[in-house]
């Protein structure tokens, strides 16, 4: 069915001939039963016996795996509602292990996962008004090593990850708020520039007060 390079040699000695009289010849062997399109490099290197991609098939195939014991990966993202990543990253994490591998391809025991996926904790929904975000906590002068460094000494919560952001817990921050705040604010550049926005800000303020003053009277002459 499929010539080798040799028996090419043999038969053309151009290539528009070979094209010419092999063109739809050749199906791929993998079950398929397609057409394989013939390019001018098959009559360098032989016709290929499959489609370029259909030999993984015959692979794939040979890999079955028994459905009533095991879960592949897939399954059991599509079980919990995760994606395939959250499931590799469970068993890279040790929350699931393998108990089988056929090829490239974890096993899961069916009655491990179940177990687990009924004791995995709920998740709980993110609300956003609970937490303040690095970047806003960053305005107010707190800077990431300390919040850090309050994590680590077990005043604060770990921070939350949301959306590719993180969070700290309010309720906690405002706790150690004046301890956060407390050192190096002055020399702190954004803190630096928050005063001065406020001085700004207090003598537009005092500008205004007199405008209006000034409207009120002339409004009593009137
Ligand atoms: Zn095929």
């Amino acid at each position: 069915m499929s010539l080798d390079k040799n028996e090419i040699r043999q038969k053309y000695t151009s290539v528009t001939t070979f094209l010419r009289k092999e063109r739809g010849k050749h199906l791929c062997q993998c079950g398929c039963n397609q057409v394989i399109d013939l390019k001018q490099s098959h009559f360098w290197n032989g016709i290929p016996r499959f489609i370029f991609g259909h030999a993984a098939r015959l692979r794939q195939g040979a890999k079955v795996f028994d459905k009533d014991l095991y879960y592949c990966v897939e399954d059991i993202a599509r079980i919990a509602g995760v994606s395939d990543q959250t499931v590799r990253l469970w068993n890279r994490n040790g929350l699931i292990i393998a108990s089988e591998t056929i090829g490239r391809k974890n096993l899961y025991k069916k009655t491990d996962i179940d177990a687990f996926l009924t004791s995995r904790p709920e998740r709980c929904s993110f609300n956003p008004d609970l937490y303040y975000s690095v970047q806003e906590l960053k305005q107010m002068g707190v800077s990431r090593g300390k919040l850090r460094a309050f994590a680590r000494a077990g005043k604060i919560q770990n921070p939350r990850h949301h959306a590719r952001k993180t969070f700290y817990l309010k309720s906690e921050i405002d706790t150690y708020l004046d301890e956060i705040l407390d050192d190096k604010q002055d020399s702190h550049p954004r803190s630096r520039l928050t005063v001065s926005v406020i001085n700004n800000l207090q003598w537009r303020i005092s500008e205004l007060e007199e405008r209006v003053k000034l409207l009120e009277d002339c409004l009593l002459r009137v």
